[in-house]
């Protein structure tokens, strides 16, 4: 038996911090052999340590196959809360090849006294919900994949963050501002007050590296638009942070 094969092989299906975290969290852990998955959405990613992967599996028969091509024992689906067809085809490639999985997920944001927060189940939602006819300088927080969805919308005025620039429909009025996280209290505070920013959207996504624009929102008494997270796929184990996703695979341990 090769020295490969007498070691854990996790997949770590990534693009969040939690997914290179977990990955640095293991690099020096010999039970361990890590892959870590990337869609190839960001022009300049940030790998983490051990091996890495980029692109689409080519649908669940494709990761399927890959799980069993490369001897994965462990798959760990650490992709954003709002990944959902990537923890739909990791849940169904997971049922088909028998390998234990684990959605990683931190926990999802909750309002608190001062907040003036309404949930929206989807972006359509979200922009079915903005400002009429001449109102709203909108920040849209909601990354440029989803922004088709606001596209229609010809009357607010839009700043979007985003890591690259937007492609496809955007909407008329807008600025994009290219930024990646973390983003500080104070910067937030300032960008809300120089755009005179009306309402914040933005997804469900918690953790702490894009929360300060909460904190700034509230204290300028600025309302938030808040998109629900998807659910994880049904009968998938489920753990808040990297160190419950640690203790999942110890407690698997090492084949
Ligand atoms: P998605 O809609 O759930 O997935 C679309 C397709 O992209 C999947 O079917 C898969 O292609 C491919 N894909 C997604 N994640 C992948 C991964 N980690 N490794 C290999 N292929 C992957 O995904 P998305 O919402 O566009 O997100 C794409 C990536 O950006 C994810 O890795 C996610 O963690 C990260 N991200 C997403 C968001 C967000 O708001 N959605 C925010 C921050 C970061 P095949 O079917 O060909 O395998």
């Amino acid at each position: 038996m090769s020295a490969d094969r007498a070691r854990a092989h996790v997949l770590i299906l990534g693009g969040t911090t939690e997914a290179r975290r977990l990955a640095e969290a293991l690099e020096h852990d010999a039970s361990y052999r890590v892959t870590t998955s990337l869609a190839g959405r960001v022009a300049a990613p940030v790998l983490p340590p051990g091996e890495s992967r980029i692109g689409g599996f080519g649908g669940v028969v494709g990761l399927a196959g890959w799980i069993i091509t490369h001897d994965v024992t462990h798959v760990v689906d650490a992709t954003h809360p709002f990944a959902e067809r990537m923890s739909f085809h990791a849940s169904e490639a997971g049922a088909l090849t028998g390998v234990p999985l684990l959605a990683l997920r931190r926990p999802g944001w909750s309002p608190g006294p001062g907040d003036a927060w309404t949930f929206a189940d989807s972006l359509e939602g979200a922009a079915a919900l903005l400002p009429g006819p001449g109102a709203g300088r909108v920040f849209l927080t909601t990354g440029r994949m989803g922004l088709h969805s606001f596209a229609h919308l010809a009357d607010p005025w839009f700043l979007v963050r985003s890591v690259d620039p937007p492609t496809g429909p955007v909407p008329p009025r807008l600025e994009v501002l290219l930024e990646r996280g973390p983003f500080a209290l104070e910067d937030e505070r300032e960008l809300l007050a120089r755009h005179r920013i009306d309402v914040l959207v933005t997804k469900d996504s918690g953790g702490s590296a894009t929360a300060p624009k909460l904190t700034a929102a509230r204290e300028a008494g600025i309302p938030v638009l808040v998109v629900r997270r998807p659910a994880v796929p049904a009968g998938v184990a489920e753990a808040p942070s990297v160190e419950a996703a640690l203790r999942w695979l110890h407690q698997d341990g090492p084949t």
